[in-house]
């Protein structure tokens, strides 16, 4: 297994997600590896739960997830993520409150990538997006490659192997990648890298997007794919989740 599609952060958008694995099928990958959030702020989280249980080798427990089996989780969470969580939890059924439950926080790929839904660091931050977070979450890892999600924005820290455990935040290289550029992954570098969201990009780029693994060729790409955001807008509506969910989908915030 070499090449792998990394998908994050979907929350209940059905029509993002079916759109993503259209193209991650063209793309041809050995697995799909998802970093949490099946659910959360959208309208589908069943049908997004099932195609991920089915289409995903592994799949990581986000804090979204982690909300709707533990009510204490979402009083951190603004009021319209909390309605959105409540909302999740009333819809779905112990099949599926078993299977998120069974996703696991941590996972290794390979010998050299390592997997969380937000950091390897929880109590520091759980927002990786800046050198100083970087700096913290590198001390973490004894991989030389971690996937990470939850800023919906995507992104990539490197920083040289050469500066051992903790890197100083001037030393590490943010990376904003562009669509379906690689970032090259250098043998003597240090990498955490996030694929975006699928469901709720909040980069300005209203485009779902994921990411594509290659450990022969050494990169992370970051591809960007439109879907039926009016579709998803209908359904936020229909089901009588806050409108706001549905709007910040035009706009990427
Ligand atoms: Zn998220």
């Amino acid at each position: 297994m070499t090449r792998f599609a990394i998908i994050s952060d979907i929350h209940g958008n059905f029509a993002a997600l079916e759109s993503v694995l259209r193209r991650i099928d063209r793309l041809r990958v050995d697995e799909i590896i998802c970093l949490g959030d099946v659910v959360g702020y959208g309208p589908r989280p069943d049908a997004c739960l099932n195609t991920v249980m089915r289409r995903c080798a592994h799949v990581v427990q986000g804090n979204h997830d982690e909300a709707v089996l533990d009510p204490a989780v979402d009083r951190g969470f603004n009021e319209n993520a909390r309605a959105a969580i409540r909302w999740t939890r009333s819809t779905l059924g112990p099949l599926h409150l078993d299977a998120i439950c069974n996703f696991p926080t941590a996972l290794y790929l390979g010998r050299d990538t390592v997997c969380f839904h937000d950091t390897p660091n929880r109590e520091q931050t759980n927002y990786l997006n800046g050198a100083g977070a970087a700096s913290l979450a590198f001390t973490r890892l004894d991989r030389p490659i971690c996937l990470v999600g939850h800023t919906h924005v995507p992104m990539v820290f490197e920083c040289d192997a050469a500066a051992g455990p903790t890197p100083e935040p001037e030393t590490i290289t943010c990376h904003r990648p562009v669509d379906a550029m690689p970032i090259p992954l250098r043998a003597d570098g240090r990498y955490i890298c996030n694929p975006g969201s699928v469901g709720q990009p909040r980069d300005a780029d209203p485009r779902a997007s994921f990411a594509i693994l290659d450990l022969d060729r050494r990169s992370f790409t970051v591809h960007r794919e439109a879907y039926d955001i009016v579709a998803t807008q209908m359904e936020t509506q229909r089901v009588g989740l806050p409108l706001i969910l549905a709007r910040r989908l035009d706009v990427g915030a």
